[in-house]
């Protein structure tokens, strides 16, 4: 087995002449700026937007790259992670006839994203605990799978995977392997972003979105090999990321221990509100989470849903997802959401008649 990017890529795509910003064809930063239909005299807004941002966004994937320990060549930006998603199956998967695999419970955008797309899905559940079944899935791959998705830490579960287990498709696959680390800051794994040098069929992504408590601004990160990154530029729209969130994570950036302390609450939190939903008759059972949300089985999870949302309390309701059975994932609060959250419960059971 060995991995043929070129080979792996639409022809269409590999053969694609990228379209040329103004900011592409001359990329310095003095001068007197005609070339790109702006208005020169400023902006209807005091923050100054007039000018159109960088198409590459240096300066950010310099801060990242020092950050993450990834060469900026290696750095993908995207209008939240998402944006991510869809450009790989456009470079990559032929509609109407490639496929990719997915791994349910999992995270709904890649199935949404080959919908679009026209893509066919592969499905390879994971086992009851939420693990890998890395030789089923690579039983599954046939010649027209270009794509295997892996969420760790996992969405809806909350559980990351075996280490080894994604190894194994890694090693077993000459497709595209994508580790989706939405959740990567709440756990104590280490990042897959450190094998990229070892796995050119490796893209792992991350987002601004959850820890770094940034989700309206709409950034996500994908690492991979140059070759890859170069892919996603080309097909990109040019340009994808605002100036607003270029230079505001900018700036967020030169202070990191913000975002330290607010993961530490969030973990504290974590550990709180597990006890005290353990403690609680109504509650059956809860996954272990590496992620900043809880997996909780109830008895009649709709129905719980649905009275939480009348105490104005929103969480999710999984309850018919795979492996999901009765199962709502709560996203862990502050202290106090967390015990409103807590009280409501306590008052459902109250008024449950009892066996
Ligand atoms: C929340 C989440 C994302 C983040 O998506 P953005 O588009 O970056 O906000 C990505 N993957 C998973 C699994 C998520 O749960």
């Amino acid at each position: 087995m060995a991995f043929d990017l070129n080979k792996l890529l639409r022809p269409h795509i590999a053969q694609l002449k990228p379209y040329s910003s103004a900011r592409d064809e001359y990329s310095g930063k003095k001068g007197v700026f005609l070339d790109a239909n702006e208005n020169p005299i400023g902006s209807i807004t005091e923050q100054q937007f007039n000018r159109y941002p960088d198409p590459y966004q240096q300066d950010l994937k310099a801060s990242i790259s020092r950050i993450k320990k990834v060469n900026p060549e290696q750095i993908f930006l995207g209008n939240g992670s998402d944006e991510a998603i869809d450009l790989l199956m456009r470079a990559f998967c032929i509609p109407g006839k490639d496929n990719i695999i997915i791994l349910p419970p999992t995270y709904g955008m890649y199935e949404v994203s080959a919908g679009i797309n026209d893509i066919a899905i592969k499905k390879v559940n994971l086992t009851e605990d939420f693990q890998l079944r890395p030789e089923v899935i690579l039983e599954t791959v046939d010649d027209h799978s270009k794509i295997i998705f892996i969420c760790s830490p996992n969405n809806p579960s909350g559980n990351k995977a075996k280490r080894e287990d994604i190894l194994k498709v890694l090693k077993g696959f000459d497709g595209l392997v994508v580790v989706d680390e939405a959740y990567i800051d709440f756990s104590e794994e280490v990042s897959f972003t450190q094998e990229l040098d070892k796995y050119p069929n490796l893209l792992v992504m991350q987002t601004f979105s959850k820890a770094w408590g940034l989700a309206a601004l709409r950034l996500g990160m994908a690492f991979a090999s140059p070759e890859i990154i170069k892919v996603l530029n080309k097909i990109k729209p040019p340009y994808n990321i605002s100036g607003l969130t270029q230079e505001t994570v900018l700036t967020a950036l030169e202070n990191t221990s913000k975002k330290d302390q607010m993961v530490q609450e969030m973990l504290e939190e974590r550990d709180y509100l597990e006890k005290k939903l353990a403690a609680m008759p109504l509650v059956e059972k809860i996954h272990p989470s590496d992620a900043n949300f809880l997996l909780v089985r109830v008895p009649g999870a709709r129905k719980i849903y649905y009275y939480l949302i009348d105490q104005l309390i929103i969480v999710r309701d999984r309850s018919k997802v795979v492996l999901c059975d009765d199962c709502l994932r709560i996203t862990v609060g502050t202290r106090k959401e967390n015990k409103q959250l807590l009280e409501a419960l306590k008052k459902y059971a109250v008024n449950l008649p009892t066996a």
